[in-house]
């Protein structure tokens, strides 16, 4: 029997990629909340990048850009509401124009197809009131999803697979790894294959598994407003933070896009997110505490005339940061152990990446048996 541990995008696609071998035993997927999708997954932008902004090699890179294509599949066989609108990637001085290019040649190095270096009067036909930015790139195969429909769809179309259940509330509380034991909420159940996929708690996991390693997740707080009368259409993003000067010396950076501005596919227009590291206690720690004359700030720096009392508090995110021996990551990890495979450290990119390291899954499990 495989066991799949958390219910979020990242477990489903794991569970549906298993479920793709002939012949499998049978899934559980097990999800201790009420319902899929109460953490990370159910709490991002939706937005389905490109993959330009991660290092050279890494595998927040390779996952992005492979998972880029497999979402807009996924999403048009289970036919979930998205939009593939592209993405304006502005720098807001002249000093921010080098790292504008050096973000354009990163994305081309990461295989980024359909990037490319625009003008801000193309900018302005579709959004006459925007700033005047100093330099302008756009991404074509960016986009934006109905997150909620995913993750719904993906626990349709799982839960149909022949030999496949997803069960929840169902709390994973201790493994026997030498008995291939999972304790559970709901009483044990014996395992082949375990796949952790616990997000934010897949450090706590690991360690219920008898892990060795020092891995940690920290949670980074992401929270969003919405303007209600704002008008902007478009996706539109600062240069990614770690191309600033010294940005690249942060690995807590990798995954920072900044405070940008995007209309959600149920028509939303949302500011966000923010970056702010918690305690290593916070994971569930989703309160909205930001001053709304920040996010207007942030917005002015796109366009005039944002008033504080036009914004309306939306909701938070918690990143789930991987950091190994106290020190930063900065990229996914997948750790094998015996019969297990860890997912840690799946901040952003994730939600895009997710159907790659699905797919990473079921290499590795094929290499366990
Ligand atoms: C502010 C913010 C913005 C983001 N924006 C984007 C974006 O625009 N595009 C993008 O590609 N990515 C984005 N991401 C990243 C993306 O959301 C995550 O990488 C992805 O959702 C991670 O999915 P997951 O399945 O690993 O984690 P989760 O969704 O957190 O799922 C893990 C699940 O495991 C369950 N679990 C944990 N422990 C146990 C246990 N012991 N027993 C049973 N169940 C357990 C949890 O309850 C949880 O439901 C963003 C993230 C944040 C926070």
């Amino acid at each position: 029997m495989y066991i799949v541990i958390g219910g979020g995008v990242v477990g489903l696609h794991a569970a549906i990629a298993l479920s793709q071998q002939p012949n499998h035993p049978e899934i559980f997927l097990l999800e201790r909340e009420q319902y899929l999708g109460d953490h990370t997954s159910g709490r991002n932008s939706e937005v389905i990048h490109a993959g330009f902004a991660y290092p050279i090699g890494s595998l927040k890179a390779k996952w992005c850009v492979e998972g880029n294509a497999l979402t807009y599949e996924w999403l048009d066989k289970l036919q979930v509401p998205y939009k593939k609108c592209g993405k304006w990637l502005v720098a807001f001085t002249p000093d921010e124009v080098p790292a504008l290019e050096a973000t354009l040649k990163n994305g081309e190095a990461c295989g980024v197809r359909e990037m490319r270096e625009a003008t801000l009067a193309e900018l302005k036909v579709k959004e006459p009131e925007m700033n005047d930015f100093a330099g302008v790139i756009f991404a074509k195969t960016s986009g934006m999803m109905d997150v909620a429909s995913y993750i719904r769809a993906l626990e349709r179309y799982f839960a149909a697979q022949e030999n496949c259940h997803i069960i929840y509330p169902c709390g994973v509380t201790g493994i026997d790894p030498v008995k291939n034991i999972v304790e559970t909420t709901r009483g044990p159940m014996d395992y082949s294959l375990l796949v952790n996929c616990g997000g934010l708690f897949a450090d706590e996991v690991y360690k219920m598994a008898s892990g060795k390693k020092d891995y940690r997740i920290k949670p980074f707080k992401g929270e969003y407003m919405i303007w209600r009368k704002g008008k902007i259409q478009e996706v539109v993003y600062p240069v990614p933070r770690r191309f600033l000067p010294g940005g690249d010396k942060d690995k807590r950076l990798v995954s920072s896009m900044g405070i940008h501005l995007h209309r959600g596919v149920g028509g939303d227009l949302y500011v966000g997110p923010t970056q702010v590291e918690l305690d290593w206690s916070q994971k569930t720690d989703y309160s909205l505490t930001t001053p709304p004359e920040e996010f207007a700030r942030e917005a002015s720096l796109y366009i005039q005339g944002v008033k504080v009392e036009d914004l309306q508090q939306a909701y938070a995110g918690n990143r789930p940061k991987l950091y190994i021996d106290g020190k930063s990551y900065g990229d996914f990890l997948i750790a094998v152990e015996g019969n297990q495979i860890h997912t840690l450290g799946t901040d952003s990119p994730g939600l895009t990446a997710s159907p790659a390291i699905g797919q990473e899954v079921l290499r590795l499990s094929k290499t366990l048996s």
